[in-house]
């Protein structure tokens, strides 16, 4: 049974509109979808970010990049990390105390 689905890190404009190459060899890489079905409670939901109160199978479906030249996969963090993109996380709480600083 498949309880729903969770779409991961589908950044479309990061993704679709911007162009990536390979750290490899150089060529274009191109955008993949990749579904999966896990079980909501194993461990590998967590990972996926599953709201662990789904009973049963999620699909979870993953977009990263494939280069068509060397077959090399790469997640969309691992591609920002080598364009130089800082993933900084910050949180409501933070985010309030970094605009008063900036006044
Ligand atoms: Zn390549």
């Amino acid at each position: 049974m498949i309880s729903g689905t969770k779409h991961t890190n589908d950044d479309v404009l990061y993704t679709v509109f911007k162009k990536h190459y390979c750290p490899e060899c150089q060529a274009k890489l191109k955008r993949t979808k990749t579904t999966l079905v896990v079980n909501a409670s194993s461990p590998e939901a967590r990972k996926y970010d599953i709201d662990p109160y789904i009973i049963g199978e999620v699909k979870v479906q993953l977009v990263d990049f494939r280069c068509p030249m060397c077959g090399k996969e790469i997640s969309i963090e691992d591609m920002k990390r080598i364009e130089g993109y800082y993933v900084v996380e910050v949180d409501e709480a933070e985010a309030d105390i970094l605009d008063e600083t900036r006044r």
